[in-house]
């Protein structure tokens, strides 16, 4: 066989993929075992028949041509309407592009701004696939850690630091956040704002989870002074409107960006299927009701997950304000986010990620997913805090 790409070969780093815990979960339900997953970022439900109907009634309408590439007029013309009233920042459709989910959207993202061997910042704890996109478009991650006590955010210095050492091009943020829950505050924001306006960099700012507010208020970067023109936002319809499988996302981001991401996409996924861009049209349309039942179930379940967490001491929680991750501090036990997942797996039949497959910030940490039934996911933290003191107890003894 001839050499693969250096480029295709390196994509994931040398490291493990993160996803250990999960495979093993599989293997043991596969084996007929009772295990409660609280390990995915995708919800408990489908998507709302109604979106099914839209686009079943576009497919028969004849919608399964060739779609227009940039994403067609309306789709476009309603995500930008969508930002403008939400952001406060003017959009038209010459900012969107619709893109086969945010994944791809990322992707595009780092083509547009890296040149092979540029430095791209990203912020750790990260979502898994953050390093290997950059990768995928030639560049070089480069990750800027943060600190359980300081809730996860970004240290503007550090940033300012880590930007000039490396010459980075770009900075990729996610707010509200996978994994920890956290959303960024306005101060941090305006940190993060005057690093790239100073530097020069182009700002990504993952915003999938935009419509998982739980506390507080979501600032999109691009609305903050002088932003709109460095800023490429990444947005999806899977997590607002459990539309994981239906991969339709967008980026907005300044016209002369746009143009080229067409050329893009172009020569990369050649568009969105009609039939999904419509029921995207018609989802987003429907008013904010379709979003609020999708989120409804995590909000309740991160109440009473809190309850639940707040009642002990073994475990603590980071104030998670967002998504539908809750992050869990197990460092009192003495073993490592991945020994203490492993454990919880073999000995309660429970799966939860472990805070080092989003990377070494989030190293004795656990991330939860909130998209297990109510019931079992807080009789599986119960059984995870009782778990933990009892390890506690034992290394005190
Ligand atoms: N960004 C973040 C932070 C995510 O958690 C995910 C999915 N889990 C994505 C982007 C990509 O989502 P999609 O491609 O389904 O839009």
């Amino acid at each position: 066989m001839p050499q693969l790409s250096q480029r295709i070969s390196t994509l994931n780093g040398d490291g493990s993929d993160g996803w250990g815990v999960f495979y093993r979960a599989r293997e043991l339900k596969a084996q007929g075992h009772d295990i409660i997953e609280l390990t995915i970022g995708e919800h408990d439900i489908g998507t709302d028949p109604s979106i099914l109907a839209a686009m079943d009634r576009a497919a028969h309408a004849g919608h399964t041509g060739y779609a227009m590439v940039p994403g067609t007029d309306d789709l476009r013309r309603e995500i930008a309407q969508r930002l403008s009233q939400r952001t406060g920042t003017p959009t038209t459709a010459d900012n969107i592009l619709v893109t086969p989910g945010g994944q791809s959207a990322l992707f595009a993202a780092h083509m547009a701004v890296l040149e092979p061997g540029d430095s791209a910042l990203y912020i750790d704890p990260f979502y898994a696939t953050y390093p290997g996109t950059i990768r995928a478009a030639s560049g070089i991650p480069v990750s800027l850690a943060t600190r359980a006590r300081d809730a996860f955010l970004p240290d503007a210095d550090m940033l300012r630091k880590t930007a000039l050492q490396h010459g980075a091009k770009s900075l990729l943020i996610n707010t509200p956040n996978n994994p920890t829950g956290m959303i960024y505050p306005r101060d941090t924001l305006d940190e993060i704002a005057k690093v790239c306006r100073d530097q020069d960099m182009w700002l990504m700012s993952d915003e999938v989870y935009d419509t998982q507010i739980w506390e507080g208020a979501h600032i999109s970067p691009r609305s903050l002074p002088d932003m709109a023109e460095r800023t490429l936002v990444i947005g999806s319809m899977s997590k607002s409107h459990a539309m994981t499988g239906s991969r339709i996302g967008w980026i907005a981001a300044p016209e002369q960006v746009i143009e080229r991401l067409i050329d893009l996409a172009t020569n990369t996924t050649y568009g969105v299927p009609g039939y999904i861009q419509d029921a995207a049209l018609f989802a987003l349309t429907a008013g904010p009701e379709l979003e609020a039942q999708v989120a409804a179930p995590f909000r309740r379940r991160r109440d009473a997950a809190l309850q639940v967490l707040n009642n002990q001491t073994a475990v603590q929680v980071i104030p998670s304000r967002g998504a539908m991750y809750l992050m869990i501090d197990i460092r009192a036990t003495g073993l490592s986010g991945e020994a203490f997942a492993y454990r919880l797996l073999e000995e309660h039949r429970i799966a939860v990620m472990p805070g080092e497959s989003f990377g070494s910030a989030a190293a004795g940490h656990l991330r939860i997913a909130l998209t297990t039934d109510d019931d079992l996911l807080l009789d599986a933290l119960d059984r995870l805090c009782r778990f933990a003191a009892r390890l506690i107890a034992e290394k005190t003894l």
